[in-house]
């Protein structure tokens, strides 16, 4: 497909290069639509060894913009605050602020969108400028309110971009079922419908009512499932692209549209490593577009730059909370890897917090922040980067045989090391826990939340307010001033 996408490039380039003679309002002559998207970005907007940053995204969006008759089209679908200390710190709000800089023109809501509280994010978008503005929507037609059965207020369905000569709809959902990624007290308030009919009449509206020449549905979302149901939509239900996220997978593939056509269906990879970069011809005698191109842009196998001013502003943005971030707390005491940081998080739960056993989920250790190799400074930054998420804990007592059901069941999870397993033999503090005793069970919110058994089952339930990432700083700041190296022996 690479060499198709080049030959018509060329085709192109020529096409331009000829009609641009003639002169005219070359503004508003186009000859062909650029759609180029992101997702997944989890807030890295540095670039590094194996991401471009957003001043690499800019660059790139920007060469395409300078191209003579190509209108350009720039999204993101989901999942772009949450994961870097320079996000984080902000809510956020340091990418809002580069998105604006880069002009993208709408972004879909990803399951990580919720991690602070949805409305966290949605003050973006809430006309009042004292919180910071989005210049692009929040996109999602199937995030639901369980109360109302409606959208939120401040998330759009879809948006249209209007090119002048021609209009593109573009249509954002979310994946069904992934509210299991989501701590449940967060997502408590919301469902995510089946995309597919909300899809269909919107883009059949789009079509017929409101000029759009072209569909594109940017789902935070890489289901198959789903993603065949919304290519097989046709007549003017149908749609051009599908743009999916989540997975953190690059790729370009194509699917038949009910109306027989191949559409793009693209996703970029994670944390700006990668973009998709699809053309659409448009064909100005009988205003239609083309057949789509696609091609996903591994951005660490391109010749690719940086947009200075973007750069510098991240530079500005780092600089300002160094102070914070670059406090170093301790010393690696030998090569880490994700596991002994998750159990030794597990014991720093159980040291800080009044329990007599603490858990926390493997997942909440991300595995992007290794390696730490021994001798590693570890600053808030790198703290930040290894737990990302602000999850809380939560404490409650439960009886030891539930205890041990939970500790059977569940594989990822960490336990604080005063728990020993031996054989079908529980040992708390060395001794055999007993099956009626109430033992007091601290662990994270979304660990909590998530599981049933530990939901439901928990009573004398409290919430601390006391976020894991803050014990995990303590802790090692106080390892640190006692002598010790981090994990060591
Ligand atoms: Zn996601």
């Amino acid at each position: 497909m690479k060499k198709i996408f080049i030959y018509i490039s060329l085709l192109v380039f020529l096409f331009v290069a000829t009609s641009c003679n003639g002169g005219g309002n070359k503004n508003k002559e186009y000859n062909k639509l650029k759609v180029l998207s992101i997702n997944d970005l989890h807030g890295a907007i540095d670039q590094n060894d194996d991401n471009y940053g957003m001043s690499g995204i800019s660059w790139y969006v920007n060469e395409q913009r300078k191209v003579e008759g190509q209108a350009v089209l720039v999204l993101a679908a989901g999942d772009m605050f949450q994961g870097s200390a320079i996000s984080n710190y902000y809510y956020g709000q340091t990418v809002v602020e580069l998105m604006n800089d880069v002009k993208f023109d709408a972004m879909t809501i990803g399951n990580h969108e919720f991690d602070w509280g949805l409305e966290e994010v949605l003050k973006y978008v809430d006309g009042n400028e004292d919180n910071y503005e989005a210049n692009f929507p929040f996109l999602a037609c199937n995030l639901l309110e369980k109360e109302t059965n409606e959208l939120p207020d401040l998330i759009d369905p879809y948006t249209i971009v209007d090119f002048e000569q021609f209009q593109v709809g573009i249509i954002g959902y979310i994946g069904v079922g992934i509210e299991t990624d989501i701590s449940a007290s967060k997502v408590e308030d919301y469902y995510f419908a089946d995309p597919v009919p909300y899809i269909s009449n919107i883009s059949k509206d789009l079509r017929e009512n409101k000029g759009c020449d072209l569909i594109i549905v940017m789902g935070h979302d890489d289901n198959s499932t789903t993603q065949n149901q919304i290519a097989a939509l046709s007549g003017s239900s149908s749609v051009d692209m599908i743009i999916a996220g989540h997975t953190h997978v690059t790729y370009t593939r194509y699917l038949t549209n009910g109306n027989g056509v191949e559409i793009p269906l693209t996703q970029a990879g994670t944390a700006a490593d990668a973009l998709t970069d699809t053309s659409f011809l448009y064909n100005k005698e009988d205003n239609t577009f083309g057949e789509g191109y696609a091609d996903t842009v591994d951005l660490c196998d391109y010749e690719i730059g940086i947009d200075e001013a973007i750069q510098n502003k991240v530079d500005q943005m780092n600089d300002k909370i160094e102070p914070v971030m670059g406090e170093v707390l301790g010393i690696a005491s030998k090569n880490v890897n994700r596991s002994s940081v998750g159990n030794w998080t597990a014991d720093a739960i159980l040291a800080s917090i009044d329990c007599d056993i603490a858990a926390i989920n493997s997942g909440g250790i991300r595995s992007s922040a290794f390696p730490i190799n021994e001798g590693y400074s570890v600053t808030v930054k790198k703290i930040y980067e290894v737990m990302p998420f602000d999850n809380f804990i939560k404490v409650c007592d439960l009886t030891g045989s539930q205890l041990i059901n939970i500790f059977k069941r569940i594989q990822d999870i960490h336990i604080s090391s005063n728990l020993v397993i031996d054989g079908n033999s529980y040992y708390l503090n060395g001794a055999l826990i007993e099956n009626d005793k109430v033992y007091r069970f601290a662990c994270v919110d979304y660990l909590y939340d998530r599981d049933a058994e530990i939901y439901e089952c928990g009573t004398n339930v409290e919430f601390t307010g006391i976020l894991v990432r803050d014990i995990m700083i303590n802790t090692l700041k106080l390892e640190t001033s006692n002598g010790k190296k981090w994990l060591e022996d």
